[in-house]
């Protein structure tokens, strides 16, 4: 686990980055934390460290939105599906040759594959953030390490 603080969204946005260009396919990441945390934020970085360069927005009107990178992004916002406890079919809906990033307000463990990163996020004040990763299996251990870089 570990835990940082950051003063301002760019800020967010350049941990996100530095985690986005290291990323490979088959990586799941769970952003937890309330409306306005900085979920849409984080995934803005994360994409653009992907190689990215379409703005990345909140999928209002779909639940899944596919943006074209090194690797494709899958960007799914559970915040339209909030009420739904069943299992998703999280695994068929997104396929293992990109990243899965996931918006969720309430985490909901039961739909979760084994292996994933979460990310919490939780708003101190306007411009203060504190964000929680909480690697989920080896294989995310080793992308907290880039992040203290
Ligand atoms: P969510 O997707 O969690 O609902 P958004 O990323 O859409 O949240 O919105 C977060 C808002 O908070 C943005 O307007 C962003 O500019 C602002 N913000 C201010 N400080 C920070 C920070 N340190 N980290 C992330 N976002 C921040
Ligand atoms: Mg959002």
């Amino acid at each position: 686990m570990l835990k940082i603080t950051t003063y301002s969204a760019k800020e967010t946005k350049e941990i996100a980055y530095k985690i986005g260009k290291i990323l490979t396919k088959g990586t799941l990441i769970v952003l937890t934390g309330d409306l306005g945390a900085g979920k849409t934020t984080f995934t803005q970085g994360l994409a653009s460290g992907m190689g990215i360069t379409k703005m990345v927005t909140s999928p209002t009107f779909t639940i899944m939105k596919v943006y074209k990178g090194k690797l494709p992004l899958y960007h799914i916002d559970a915040y339209r599906l909030e009420g739904m406890t069943q299992d998703l079919g999280l695994e068929e809906m997104m396929d293992d040759d990109g990243v899965c990033v996931i918006e969720w307000p309430i985490f909901i463990f039961d739909s979760l594959p084994d292996a994933y990163l979460n990310v919490d996020i939780k708003r101190i004040s306007d411009d203060i953030r504190s964000l929680t990763f909480i690697p989920h299996g080896k294989e995310y251990e080793k992308i907290l390490e880039v992040i203290s870089l």
